[in-house]
């Protein structure tokens, strides 16, 4: 007996049959005996829908309506998984993020987790062996009592919050793949399924773009030693050997794992903007100049690379952001254009990152030069590069993405047999 946290996503609740398909889940572990809390994401394609309708009723809306908006569609989902459990005979209640409270920074939209009281939902385990049912994504802001949320992506960490809060044994997170692969297994079919990631290499694959966990998740996890457990929704329910490991990976401390690869796995993403600055007076202040406004403007800035000038008069700089903040980091440096002392500025929105993660790196040296020359025989033109102890990332034209990421994936020896 134990406690768990089971987190399903979008499509694993996508159509009233799939929540009973859920329900059935629970009911297993409930039937085995745990305290079960779950927690549930928006219906695929909800969130994106709502998002859509906040942008129609004005592009420049409230951030706080903005939430009140997109927080609806856990709202949803919780209510129906909570009915499909009762209807199974399972006690359940469904419960909003102002309710449990998950109380949360006031970064409308991308709100930070401060703090969960699970002493609520541990004395309903107790007293009634109830289910916790928690709408994901969602908290409140306790000084204004306004509705937050936490980014795109923001169930996964709520549930290991939650799994935290309430001390759980496990945080399982039940998606529509089996688990975290060398890289997406949508574009390479050949990836293969990793049984145990370490929390750092996750951070890194999860930030550079593998989307199957949200990055502050796996912080969480790390910072409170929660064993998340990836795996799918999709098996059914009755086919499971509640005995058996189930297929799936576990991310976990590095000291779990005995034999780690130099190469652990390979994340892209195409959500990338290039913004090169050009003649620059090369003295110092320059970088304070471009990136304090980009700061201000809470502009997530990437790779930066800066030359050495020749003449030590004037230099180039050029840093990638998220694309969805591409026209506003252009608007603040042209602003910024007199303080800065710049002659001109270039930009370019099809490019991509592609990051090569593992812990290996450490200790190995030479594994990014393999990929320069591997890129190179495939004519792939690399645009600025950065490393760090565990991943090197490049940039390079989107059209080649998942050409890279396969040769990429095929060099450090990550198909499937
Ligand atoms: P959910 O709706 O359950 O939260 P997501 O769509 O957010 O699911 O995340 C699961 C998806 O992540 C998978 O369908 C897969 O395409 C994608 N993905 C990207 N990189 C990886 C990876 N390395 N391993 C597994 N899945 C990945
Ligand atoms: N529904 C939210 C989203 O689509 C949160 C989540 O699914 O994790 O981003
Ligand atoms: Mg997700």
């Amino acid at each position: 007996m134990g406690r768990l946290v089971m987190k399903f996503g979008g499509t694993s609740v996508a159509n009233i049959e799939r929540i009973h398909n859920v329900a059935r889940h629970v009911k297993r572990e409930v039937d085995a005996g745990h305290d079960v809390a779950v927690v549930v994401s928006a219906m695929s394609g909800k969130t994106n829908e709502l998002v859509a309708w906040a942008s129609a009723a004005s592009p420049m809306h409230d951030a706080r309506e903005y939430d009140a908006v997109v927080a609806s569609g856990e709202q949803i989902t919780s209510g129906l998984l909570a009915i499909a459990l009762q209807s199974l005979g399972v006690q359940a209640r469904s419960w909003q993020g102002w309710q449990i409270p998950i109380q949360t920074s006031d970064a409308h939209a991308s709100a930070r987790i401060l703090g969960i009281d699970g002493a609520e939902l541990i004395k309903r385990f107790k007293e009634r062996k109830e289910v916790a049912v928690v709408a994901g994504f969602q908290g409140i802001h306790e000084a204004t009592g306004r509705i937050t949320t936490l980014g795109r992506g923001g169930s996964d960490t709520s549930a290991v919050a939650i799994a935290a809060a309430i001390h759980a044994d496990r945080c399982d997170i039940y998606t529509d793949v089996d688990g975290v692969y060398t890289t997406d297994p949508r574009v390479v079919p050949k990836a293969k399924r990793l049984d145990k990631v370490a929390f750092e290499e996750m951070l890194e694959l999860a930030s550079q773009g593998a989307k199957v966990l949200q990055v502050r998740s796996v912080e969480l996890g790390m910072v409170h030693n929660v064993r998340v457990f990836v795996r799918s929704s999709f098996e059914k329910p009755e086919d499971i050997d509640p005995h058996g490991t189930p297929p799936g990976t576990l991310i976990c401390s590095e000291e779990e794992i005995v034999e780690s690869q130099v190469v652990t796995g390979i994340a892209f993403s195409k959500d990338e903007a290039q913004i090169s600055v050009r003649h620059i007076e090369d003295k110092p202040g320059v970088a304070a100049a471009i990136f304090g406004p980009l700061a201000d403007a809470s502009i997530n800035v990437d790779m930066i690379v800066q030359n050495i000038s020749p003449d030590g008069k004037t230099t180039d700089l050029t840093f990638t952001v998220p694309a969805s903040d591409y026209n506003r980091a252009r608007d603040t440096i042209e602003k910024a254009r007199d303080k800065i002392g710049y002659k001109t500025m270039d930009s370019a929105t099809d490019v991509a990152k592609v990051s090569v993660i593992g812990i290996g790196m450490r200790s190995h040296a030479g594994v990014a030069a393999q990929a320069f020359k591997a890129l190179s025989e495939r004519n792939i033109n690399i645009r600025a590069i950065t490393t760090s102890e565990i991943k090197f990332s490049l940039l390079i034209d989107a059209a080649y993405t998942e050409l890279a990421v396969r040769t990429l994936h095929t060099l450090y020896g990550l198909d499937q047999a």
